[in-house]
């Protein structure tokens, strides 16, 4: 059963709501393992945790890095289409919008069972109070300088009638000037870099303030989220004194440093407006300094590129064979893809932060199972990206996992998917912006006495949206996808003191 429209009350002595809040009084329950000498000791343990949840969204600004780009200008066109319900004419007949591939928008979670015993299930978005697609507020920059109605015609993404219905509201927006260093994005790209913010990194900086700012105040928004959906830098090299400490960057900054990317020039800009930074490309933009402004400024951070197509399903893929005891040995991955983000992407040093992203995102499901891996052991892992216009927008990305299985046989897997890459992405960045904006409305205590605080500052609860989760430091990395979904859905159903979601089904289990 499933019902979209009614609204949520939890009946529950754990829970209070008032007109600005939601409390949940919630049982965090683990098991500590300890080891004593060849016995393991399995001891679970209760915590208790209060969360309150802020009710008032208000008014929410998205500023998009990048945003006259093939994501940028389709997630604009998905923003505008479904607020005007918009349909369009394709020869396969009249098409209406929709938000497939959202998380929050078209898929739901489990809320419990009827008094028959079948499962509940609600759209994701009506558990908590979270931001609607149609109230965003949205603007961005980019260092071409075409209007967005012109970015859509350039992606040949969205189709030809929906442009024509789109066309006149877009080509009303335009991407502020950007941002632009020729040792951070592959040569390929100087030609379309026309649209930019001149200066030293510093007054590049005070600029990207000055934009936040303007907007905010002309939109009158409460919130405002900037998220990264620009071309791929080259990594950027992780100096000692530059990059590590909060204070070392801004000096660095000042100083002008070379190695300061104009990624991690937005992100700082961004953290010192008050904003949540996304990073939806590989790049290390969040370098230690980055991590520790946001810590200090009490605002949040996340990335690390967007897990849209082929590592998706590679972090599915992989899970289910490890977790059924068959041994991934070699997985080779293969993509080719003709949109700007290819181009991009031959290059050498652009290339190399696309496959570090996609490399380790096998890690941990290796890690946890010592049965098949000795310690160190890795399956054979290559990935190759190479660019062909023909194909567009739409990725191929061919994968061949071979495993061991019993008694030394082989098991190949070989998979073809056409990604359609913006409109896998576009979803994502909707999730992220959606959810990124509830973790800011949520606040956790250990009992009454103590102070509210916030979630960590890096929101690796994006996981699952996300290609290489940044983590707070020195915390475990999840690749796995359902550990990453289970991870929100209980997290949200903590947030309304309700237990996590086990599956065990003993209702109709046990007579
Ligand atoms: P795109 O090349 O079409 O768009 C990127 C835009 O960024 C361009 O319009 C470019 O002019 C602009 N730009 C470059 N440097 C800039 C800067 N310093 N400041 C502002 N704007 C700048 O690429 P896309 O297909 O939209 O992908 C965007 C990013 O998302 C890429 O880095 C890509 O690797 C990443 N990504 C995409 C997907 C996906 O589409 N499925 C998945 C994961 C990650």
């Amino acid at each position: 059963m499933m019902d979209t429209t009614s609204n949520l009350i939890v009946s529950s002595p754990n829970i209070k709501y008032t007109d600005d809040f939601i409390y949940s009084d919630y049982e965090y329950e683990d098991t500590l393992v300890t080891r004593n000498k060849n016995e393991l000791v399995a001891k679970p343990y209760r915590t208790s945790l209060q969360i309150k949840t802020e009710r008032k969204i208000g008014r929410v600004g998205v500023m998009l890095v990048g945003w006259g780009g093939n994501n940028g200008s389709t997630f604009t066109a998905a923003v505008l289409a479904n607020r005007h319900q918009l349909s369009w004419n394709t020869r396969n007949g009249k098409l209406d919008s929709n938000w497939l591939g959202s998380i929050t928008q078209a898929s739901t979670v489990r809320l419990g069972l009827d008094e028959k015993g079948n499962d509940v299930f609600v759209k994701m978005s009506q558990l908590l109070p979270m931001v609607h697609p149609d109230d965003l507020v949205i603007d961005g920059w980019d260092i071409s300088p075409l209007n967005l109605a012109e970015s859509m015609v350039r992606a040949k993404v969205i189709d030809y009638d929906l442009q024509q219905k789109l066309k006149k509201e877009m080509s009303a927006m335009k991407p502020r000037p950007a941002i632009y260093d020729p040792d951070f994005i592959a040569a390929n790209q100087a030609d379309r870099a026309t649209n930019l913010i001149r200066g030293t990194r510093y007054e590049q900086y005070l600029q990207i303030r000055a934009d936040i700012k303007n907007f905010r105040d002309k939109k009158k928004l409460d919130k405002v989220i900037v998220l990264w959906t620009a071309n791929t830098e080259r990594f950027c090299e992780v100096r000692p004194g530059v990059h590590d400490t909060d204070e070392n960057l801004e000096k660095a900054l000042r100083a002008n440093d070379s190695e300061i990317s104009p990624s991690t020039i937005f992100a700082m800009a961004a953290i010192d407006e008050d904003c949540c930074y996304i990073n939806g490309s590989p790049q290390n933009t969040l370098v230690a300094g980055v991590v520790e402004r946001a810590e200090k400024r009490g605002v949040f951070v996340a990335g690390d590129d967007f897990k849209s197509g082929q590592t998706k399903l590679k972090s599915v893929l992989v899970d289910f064979l490890v977790s059924a005891g068959l041994k991934p040995v070699s997985i080779v991955s293969y993509n080719h893809l003709g949109n700007n983000d290819g181009k991009n992407l031959s290059a050498p040093k652009q290339f190399r932060s696309k496959e570090i992203t996609k490399s380790n995102v096998v890690d941990d499901m290796v890690e946890s199972n010592r049965i098949l891996y000795a310690e160190g052991e890795k399956p054979d892992h290559v990935v190759v990206i190479k660019y062909v216009p023909y194909v567009g927008d739409s990725k191929r990305a061919m994968d061949e996992y071979t495993s061991e299985i019993l008694l030394h046989g082989t098991n190949t897997i070989v998979v073809h998917n056409t990604c359609e890459d913006s409109l896998l992405a576009v979803p994502l960045i909707l999730d992220l912006v959606v959810l990124a904006e509830l973790f800011t409305r949520l606040s956790f205590r250990p009992n009454v006495n103590q102070e509210w605080t916030p979630m960590h500052a890096v929101l690796s609860p994006l996981a699952y949206l996300l290609k290489a989760p940044l983590v707070p430091p020195g915390t475990p990395v999840v690749n796995a996808l359902f550990k990453q979904r289970a991870c929100i859905d209980n997290i949200m159903r903590a947030c309304l003191a309700l237990p996590p979601v086990h599956h065990m089904q003993l209702e109709h289990k046990v007579p």
